[in-house]
């Protein structure tokens, strides 16, 4: 059987024309062997987090469930012309789960409450787009990648037991293929004790690539609303390029810069099975978009740039103005740890330890406190981190003219500096 992986994005399925879209893109595959991950309707995950954030504050966060449900509702009604639908009263349902969340005092687990509350996104989008499929199409069934991805507890940030994930979705998922196609959720998987977990925002790529992995699927595509992956951000660059092959190290070299076509989490799984990996156009589905293979001839190519926002710079010097030692960088990584604060790039000087990291108010300031204690430390907020791929001399320069650079850095293949943010 050929399996394949769809995974549509947020952005695919914003609206009943993107709803129809899948429903033509995924009429032109044969059903059977066919698995459609869907991500939450358009913003719908930021719309829950805010839901989530005022609720956890102890402000009324029901006009705001109002909204999202609205939102779905007027969708569902352009799809299905009807509320007599049965799926309005799935929909229904699912919004009612997070009505019970909300009603309740908040308890002390916020992340697991963020989990519980988020991931309905995901589970009604897939309801939305499973019974459209249904009625415009051959025979489809709706799958919960909660009893499939099995993660453990660790709330926003589930880590799947692949061992058993591969058992169930072998046991489980590959009969429903047999028979047509499967529509299931990104992003969300389940816990031994049946509570979902989330696997991290924009994670819906990785289930998309563990599904894959586990099924042995002949290949796996993205669908975006991009022509493939470029070597720039459109948003930010006028002149793009896209690129016909990628080998998966630079996708994965990209992706760890910060290039968010696609999950940083998705490559490795993908790689070490061989699958390949497609990032293809929404709006234009004949077209070939990129392919992310092992093929070791791609390797020389296209310089890449990737632009980081919002970092902070921090520099970290000893009290009594010392050197700045082993023992000392080794309790300053161990803050890290501890916080989850991913270091962008780092340099050394006698004197002082500077790094880059995102910006995230909540972590940096238990962070901060952290290193204050035994550290004199300077920051600057408001940077961006460049780094360019396969840079040449006249691009950087390019790229860094007119700004100032707090940071620079080069390997063979890499430069780096961080900047002023410019917007
Ligand atoms: N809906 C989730 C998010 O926006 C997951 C995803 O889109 O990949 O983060
Ligand atoms: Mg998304």
């Amino acid at each position: 059987m050929n399996l394949q992986v769809y995974k549509f994005g947020g952005a695919s399925v914003k609206d009943a024309a993107g709803v129809r879209n899948l429903a033509y893109i995924t009429s032109q595959q044969t059903k059977k062997g066919l698995l459609i991950v869907v991500s939450a309707m358009g913003k719908t995950t930021n719309a829950l987090e805010t839901l989530t954030k005022t609720y956890l504050a102890g402000e009324p966060a029901e006009g705001l469930l109002q909204e999202i449900a609205a939102y779905h509702e007027h969708i569902m009604l352009d799809l299905f012309k009807t509320t007599n639908h049965p799926v309005f009263n799935e929909v229904a349902n699912l919004f009612v789960e997070i009505e019970w969340v909300i009603e309740e005092e908040p308890h002390s687990d916020h992340d697991f409450i963020y989990d519980q509350i988020v991931s309905i996104g995901e589970l009604v989008s897939s309801r939305i787009v499973h019974a459209f499929l249904k009625e415009n199409g051959g025979p489809v069934q709706w799958v919960d990648a909660r009893s499939l991805i099995q993660t453990d507890n660790t709330y926003r940030e589930g880590r799947p037991d692949w061992n058993k994930t591969e058992e169930l979705i072998q046991k489980q998922l590959l009969p429903v293929l047999r028979e047509g196609a499967a529509v299931t959720q990104g992003f969300i998987g389940g816990t031994t004790e049946n509570y979902t977990t989330t696997l991290g925002r924009e994670g819906s790529d990785y289930s998309a690539a563990i599904f894959a992995s586990c099924l042995g699927a002949s290949s796996m595509t993205i669908w975006k609303d991009v022509p493939g992956v470029l070597n720039a951000d459109p948003k930010l660059f006028s002149e793009t390029q896209k690129y016909d092959h990628l080998h998966y190290s630079e996708a994965l070299e990209m992706t760890y810069y910060g290039a968010t076509v696609i999950h940083p989490k998705t490559i490795k799984p993908l790689q070490n099975a061989g699958i390949p990996l497609f990032v293809k156009p929404f709006s234009a589905p004949g077209e070939a978009g990129t392919r992310i293979s092992n093929d070791d001839q791609l390797r020389s190519i296209h310089p890449a740039i990737i632009v980081k926002k919002n970092q902070v710079l921090l520099s970290l010097s000893a009290r009594d103005h010392s050197f700045v030692t082993e023992e000392n960088l080794s309790h300053i990584f161990s803050l890290f740890a501890k916080w989850q604060v991913k270091i962008n790039i780092m340099q050394m000087s006698a004197i002082s330890f500077s790094l880059c990291i995102d910006m995230d108010e909540q972590k940096f300031g238990k962070l901060k406190a952290g290193l204050e204690n035994n550290y004199l430390l300077k920051y600057n907020a408001g940077l961006e981190l460049i780094t360019v791929r396969h840079f040449n001399k006249e691009l950087t320069d390019a790229l860094s003219a007119g700004k100032t650079v707090l940071m620079e850095q080069q390997s063979r293949s890499t430069a780096q500096f961080v900047v002023k943010q410019q917007d």
